[in-house]
């Protein structure tokens, strides 16, 4: 098949804040040292900001880096934090605990709360304006190597194929970019980023990569919060899930409001959505979205191991920023920050890597070398330890993390971590998650979400869910977790047929899917492979 083949010096694949701030960094200091590169940025969302998702609370640091006067540029702040609290919940009541006693974590005064998507979009457009080429609505599908192993660009995926595989009359091959250098910033649970970990075995001797569900809703008001942030604990939670929920306040009456559940619970009937659902009920969140109605729906996963969960930063042809990496501080809910500065670093070593023909893994090196002396490094080494205690029980995570918190992050060890798939109890369908009856107003069902979402893809393509062992849903996962696929999933993609002529199975319903790759990592066989579809997905506009 003949394929067009594109030629660049630079490929960024995924236009999150990482990738954005690694072109605008790069493309600056090629003209600096009068360096012409034809740096290329492509995200898969068709346009930018549609697939970025996030609470968000900002740490303007980075920021602030890149651009000194973001504020005089127009930089989209919603609003400066005005207030804030931690609300512990009971059933029925909640304890506040603000001021000196609002755990240091959750003090935000004098951080922009924003919305990512917005974020998204005044990155892509400087770095436009520093003349760097930005794609949407173009997915990589297969990493490229030489023969070597290097790394020299992405295939993107093939357009117009149907659902059997089979070309359509509208197909059109995708096509080869080859770069000198090719930069990951997928996010997370990039699905290139995951082929090249497995290839290049760039998570041996570290921790596994541990995750978090975030689910999300958009709400508007009745009266404004603009400028609050209360973040919560306890209820509904138990003490075998670590997580809790935020609530923002946006400018006109909106707010953000979401829940964040960590994965290594290790119950197959766990249901995310509904957890969430079930937070709303509480009276005080009852109260505070009385006479409010939903405007989006969203869902993401979030890489919460830290330092020690993180992947090789570089090698022959590469490299990886933001989530892709696991840059996401747990303790302090926060990575938009981190993922920034990994662009801005990883830029600083491409530079003069760029100078010589090749970008080899010893002339990267300088990217994994400036992060262990910048402020990020420093930031996550306090809390190196922070999510792996919370793996041994509550108890021992909550006491372990305040000790370590009152020593500044001294206390000395290298905790380990299990994979959230490797936790799962073999409970069998006796695990299926108590029913919750969703009243429309104040609480939604999976599909009433997915439809505030936005996400849509063409029906008629090849299935974006690759379950590369079918037979092992029926011959052992019904019996052994009950198939915790149609309760994890919380856009109702995965639905468990119990009857019929062909009897049990695995029904797909892959349009609905809110491409937040929980099922590529909760999966407890792993046999969930998540692929770029040919385009569509949810559309985050304000999230
Ligand atoms: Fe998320 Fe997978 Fe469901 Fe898509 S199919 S919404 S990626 S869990």
């Amino acid at each position: 098949m003949e394929r067009e083949t594109l030629e660049v010096d630079v490929l960024v694949v995924g236009a999150g804040p990482a990738g954005l701030s690694f072109a605008i960094q790069l493309a600056r200091l090629g003209k600096e040292q009068n360096q012409e590169l034809g740096i290329l940025v492509l995200d898969k969302a068709e346009e930018f900001g549609h697939h970025s998702l996030s609470g968000a609370v900002l740490d303007p640091k980075a920021v602030l880096e890149l651009f000194p006067q973001a504020r005089e540029e127009g930089f989209p702040v919603q609003a400066e934090v005005e207030d804030d609290a931690l609300w512990i919940l009971s059933r029925q009541g909640k304890h506040e605990a603000r001021g000196l006693f609002c755990p240091e974590p959750f003090r935000n005064h004098g951080n922009w709360i924003v919305s990512l998507n917005e974020t998204v979009k005044w990155l892509a457009e400087k770095a436009e304006a520093e003349g760097v080429e930005v794609y949407p609505g173009f997915a990589g599908a297969e990493v490229l190597q030489d023969e070597s192993g290097a790394v020299i660009g992405v295939r993107t995926v093939d357009q117009g194929r149907d659902k059997n595989g089979e070309p359509k009359s509208t197909f059109q091959p995708g096509m080869d970019i080859q770069a000198r250098l090719t930069v990951f910033a997928e996010g997370t649970r990039g699905s290139l980023t995951k082929q090249l970990i497995a290839k290049k075995k760039l998570m041996d001797d570290r921790n596994p990569q541990v995750w978090a569900v975030g689910v999300k809703e958009l709400w508007e008001l009745p009266k404004s919060l603009e400028g609050k942030v209360y973040h919560t604990a306890g209820w509904p939670l138990g003490k075998a899930v670590y997580g809790g929920g935020w609530i923002y306040g946006l400018p006109n009456n909106q707010v953000s409001i979401g829940f964040v559940m960590a994965m290594d619970h290790g119950d197959p009937g766990f249901d995310y959505h509904a957890t969430m659902q079930r937070w709303k009920t509480h009276p005080n969140m009852r109260e505070l979205l009385e006479g409010g109605k939903l405007i989006r729906y969203g869902a993401k996963t979030i890489p919460e191991g830290g330092l020690f969960s993180m992947t090789k930063l570089a090698g022959d042809g590469f490299l990886i920023v933001g989530d892709s990496a696991g840059f996401m501080n747990t303790r302090r809910l926060k990575g938009i920050h981190l993922a920034m500065k990994s662009g801005m670093l990883a830029a600083q070593a491409a530079a003069p890597a760029l100078a010589k023909e090749k970008c080899l893994e010893q002339d990267l090196a300088a990217y994994e070398q400036s992060f262990r002396q910048s402020w990020a490094y420093e930031e996550l080494h306090k809390v190196r330890n922070f999510r792996q205690g919370f793996q041994k029980g509550f108890t021992y995570g909550f006491l372990r993390a305040g000790l370590d918190m009152m020593l500044g992050g001294r206390l000395p060890g290298r905790l380990k971590l299990q994979s959230d798939h490797a936790r799962y109890r073999k409970t069998g369908a006796a695990t299926a998650p108590t029913a919750l009856s969703f009243d429309g107003k104040l609480t939604f069902d999976k599909l009433t979400d997915v439809y505030a979402s936005g996400t849509q893809h063409e029906e008629n393509q090849p299935c974006h869910l690759v379950v590369t062992d079918p037979n092992l849903c029926t011959e052992r996962c019904t019996e052994e977790y009950g198939n915790p696929c149609q309760h994890f999933c919380p856009a109702a993609v995965y639905e468990w047929r119990q009857e019929g002529e062909e009897g049990p199975g695995l029904i797909i319903n892959a349009s609905n899917c809110v491409h937040c790759k929980t099922c590529d990592i909760a999966d407890p066989y792993q046999i969930i492979d998540w692929v770029v579809p040919e385009g569509g997905g949810p559309v985050y506009t304000g999230m």
